[in-house]
């Protein structure tokens, strides 16, 4: 089975890795500052703070802005569940806004039109791995006085008119999941453009103490002071290593990723009824995902038996995502229901995620349009056929 997404481990990987077990450091050792920098530098934030997975830094984020029980949300239900539930673990309400038709990014006339004075951020999600209208959506957090938050965890590598993801929005949500731009095994992070931020996440991830281990070796002290409640979302140092060595090859492997993807929009040209979602000005998308839009009244097949099909010939398709707001615990806590979020409901009934990875070859995209080609054939014969 050609999977829809993959990671890329090699040798200097392993070395990176290697090289931290045998060290006495294996957490609260000096590879996390050196990721978190490295990591800043590259998409021109202020400053990093690793944690343990994507969703814990969604879960920093909510706690550095200062979310409180009862304060609104703004977000697209096109996304993983945990984007919305981290505003649920702070108390806070989730207010869905829907997604642009054409390319399924959060739409900012209907953030706009949800905005209350009860909003307090808006948490913006960058589909598949192109970016929002960055623009447009800071001009109504400023109008408002809202934070802007971006869940970029399909977008690092991504910029939008030559500005990196990581420094568009005040904090940035990154996942290191195998199926991500890079891997940590698991580990997350959140880039922000205000240190204040960046402090409080520092303690949050460290159980809401003041001074870390290594603070508090170089003091020779065992003094330490808890002002605040916090969690352990502290990612290894090993993990940071991989994550170090894997951001160096992140640039080569966005370009494999975009080559994958134009190879792709090529051969929609000889099927009809396949439209890829289409990409905006002054993008350049980081295809975490390559989605594909299947009009069914002109391929002849629907998406469900497009998906069955293209499995059973090993080709490992995936649909991002099920609306969260159509999810059985936001329909009973928040009594969201169908036709809340139009675009987003639509969208849902014909998307596809076709693989893409940096390791896909060229050959295995072929086959896997080749594939999805027969499929279609074959079953336009069989439901001629059978009328
Ligand atoms: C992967 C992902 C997350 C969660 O990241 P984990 O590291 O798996 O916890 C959150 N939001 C989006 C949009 C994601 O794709």
């Amino acid at each position: 089975m050609i999977p829809y997404g993959r990671h890329s481990i090699d040798d200097d990987d392993i070395a990176a890795v290697v090289d931290v077990l045998h060290s006495d450091w294996l957490t609260t050792g000096t590879k996390i500052l050196e990721f978190e920098q490295a990591m800043a530098r590259m998409v021109h934030a202020q400053d990093a703070v690793a944690v343990s997975n994507g969703t814990a830094a969604l879960h920093c984020a909510m706690h550095a802005i200062g979310l409180q029980a009862g304060d609104e949300v703004i977000l697209p239900p096109l996304t993983f569940v945990a984007t919305a539930n981290a505003v649920v673990m702070c108390g806070g309400v989730p207010v869905f806004a829907d997604v642009d038709p054409q390319t399924l990014l959060l739409d900012p006339h209907d953030v706009e039109e949800k905005v209350t004075s009860r909003t307090k951020a808006i948490l913006a999600v960058d589909y598949a791995g192109q970016p929002c209208d960055y623009d447009a959506l800071r001009g109504i957090a400023d109008a408002f006085g809202l934070v802007l938050i971006a869940d970029a965890c399909h977008a690092l590598g991504a910029s939008l008119r030559g500005r990196p993801v990581g420094s568009l929005a005040d904090l940035t949500i990154l996942s290191f999941h195998p199926v991500k731009a890079l891997t940590t095994g698991e580990g997350g992070m959140v880039v922000t453009m205000q240190a204040e931020y960046a402090k409080r996440m520092r303690m949050f991830r460290n159980h809401g103490i003041t001074t870390d281990h290594q603070q508090r070796l170089a003091k020779q002290t065992w003094e330490y002071q808890m002002t605040d409640l916090g969690m352990n979302y502290r990612l290894t140092d090993f993990q940071c290593a991989l994550g170090l060595s894997q951001l160096r090859k992140l640039p080569g492997w966005i370009t494999r990723r975009q080559a994958i993807a134009s190879r792709y929009d090529q051969a929609w040209n000889t099927i009809p009824g396949i439209h890829p979602v289409p990409v905006g000005s002054g993008v350049s998308h980081a295809y975490h995902l390559y989605v594909i839009r299947v009009d069914q009244e002109k391929l002849g097949v629907d998406r469900a038996t497009l998906f069955s099909l293209l499995r059973e010939q090993g080709v490992g398709v995936q649909v991002h995502y099920i609306p969260v707001h159509l999810q059985p615990f936001y329909r009973e806590q928040f009594g969201t229901e169908p036709g809340l979020c139009p675009h987003a409901e639509a969208a849902y009934e014909d998307i596809l995620s076709l693989p893409i990875y940096p390791a896909l070859k060229n050959e295995e995209v072929d086959e896997v349009i080749a594939t999805l080609k027969d499929v279609a054939a074959s079953h336009d014969l069989i439901s001629t056929a059978v009328s």
